[in-house]
């Protein structure tokens, strides 16, 4: 089977990693050819809104799916007509747009912190009053590992929040003062059946996500997030792997956003699950039976942010695995991971901190999870 993947970044390639052995070969679309995916996959370069070149594209493969979130809807929705599109463009769409996405987790019973949506000055003024602070200031639209958002500490910060993310639609949610945070990874295949990761607890750090351990044994909030997600992927007749990311506010689970996609916190799963979320986001899409998603033991995944630590001290690390995207490196930009899987978390924990040092990360936030 011949797959296309709209998007040619780290997830992309692991997903191509994990399909060749399954005997897929894919061909991705990016907008250059040096991209992580080229190692693994034919590239073909166009802008994302050349339909021409898209439709192109669509007519090499066998079933498109994408490895970025914000691939245009209409471009989506274009390939579609020529190759079935998995997850599809509906469902892409659901998480573009934080205010439609916040309503539809609304809909569907799933808590958000309190929003108020924000188009102008007046509007953010009116949001603080009603909803006070801290809160943040977010756009609506393309934000990732924090970027595009805004912290408002006290209502004198208003003016220079607007004035960093102004001049485009924006969000203003109250700042949710969690005890975690903790994300779940689900897969649903073609006939509805779905499968549910552990739930893994992340540490972000600056926004973007440093740490992952999983499994996160709270039988609890486990079944409360395999509900949502369970409603969720039912609501949009979802194909393929998804993640929702939630905070833990006083034992209970806020929803912060949805992926509609592997997600890198999930990347665990490689050494860490019985399939990854990049083999069973495959079979989902190619109408293959899904793969166990049990835990192999206690796993960690450190981010690898705007440095790569020098390779002979991980390799040094017994049972350590590197992932390198093959990027070059740039301030706060991902270049890889490395994982560990311990046989207690005990274990698992004294790994975790020695790979946090090592990724150059501070180590100040680390405890022991849930
Ligand atoms: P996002 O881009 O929305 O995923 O935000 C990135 C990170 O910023 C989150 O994982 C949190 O650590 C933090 N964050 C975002 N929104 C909120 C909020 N409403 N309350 C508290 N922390 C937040």
């Amino acid at each position: 089977m011949h797959i296309g993947i709209l998007g040619a970044g780290q997830l992309g390639r692991m997903m191509a990693i994990s399909g060749i052995p399954l005997g897929m070969r894919f061909t991705m679309y990016d907008r250059g050819a040096d991209v992580p995916g080229a190692a693994v996959a034919d590239i073909v370069t166009g802008a994302f809104d050349d339909l021409q070149r898209l439709r192109r594209f669509a007519q090499r493969v066998d079933l498109v799916t994408f490895d970025w979130e914000n691939v245009p809807v209409a471009s989506a929705r274009a390939v579609a007509a020529i190759a079935p599109v998995r997850p599809s463009p509906r469902a892409l769409a659901a998480g573009q747009d934080r205010v439609a996405e916040k309503r539809l987790f609304t809909r569907l019973g799933i808590p958000v912190a309190p929003w108020r949506p924000v188009e102008d000055r007046g509007d953010l003024a009116r949001a603080i009053a009603a909803l006070g602070v801290p809160g943040i200031l977010k756009t609506r639209r393309l934000g990732y590992d924090g970027k595009g958002q805004a912290r408002v500490r006290r209502a004198t910060d208003a003016d220079r929040a607007w004035q960093l993310v102004r001049g485009q639609p924006l969000v203003y949610e109250r700042f949710v003062n969690f005890s975690r945070e903790v994300s779940l990874v689900g897969a649903r295949d073609r006939a509805g059946r779905t499968m549910f990761y552990p739930l893994a607890e992340n540490l972000h750090v600056d926004g973007i996500l440093a740490m992952t351990r999983a499994p996160c044994a709270d039988a609890r909030l486990q079944r409360g997030a395999e509900s949502h997600l369970g409603r969720l992927m039912a609501a949009l007749a979802y194909t393929g792997v998804l993640c929702v990311e939630f905070f833990v506010e006083r034992g209970r689970l806020v929803a912060n956003e949805m992926a509609p996609r592997v997600h890198n916190s999930g990347h665990w799963t490689i050494e860490g699950a019985e399939t990854s979320q990049f083999e069973n986001h495959l079979r989902a899409i190619a109408g293959l039976p899904l793969g166990s998603t049990r835990a192999r033991g206690h796993s960690v995944m450190v981010n690898l942010i705007g440095r790569m630590p020098p390779r002979r001290s991980i390799a040094a690390l017994p049972g350590v695995h590197l992932h390198d995207y093959g990027k070059s490196p740039r301030p706060g930009r991902k270049l890889g991971h490395l994982t560990y899987v311990g046989a207690s978390r005990t274990v698992r924990d004294r790994l975790a901190i020695r790979l946090l040092r090592l990724a150059g990360a501070g180590t100040r936030s680390f405890r022991p999870m849930c």
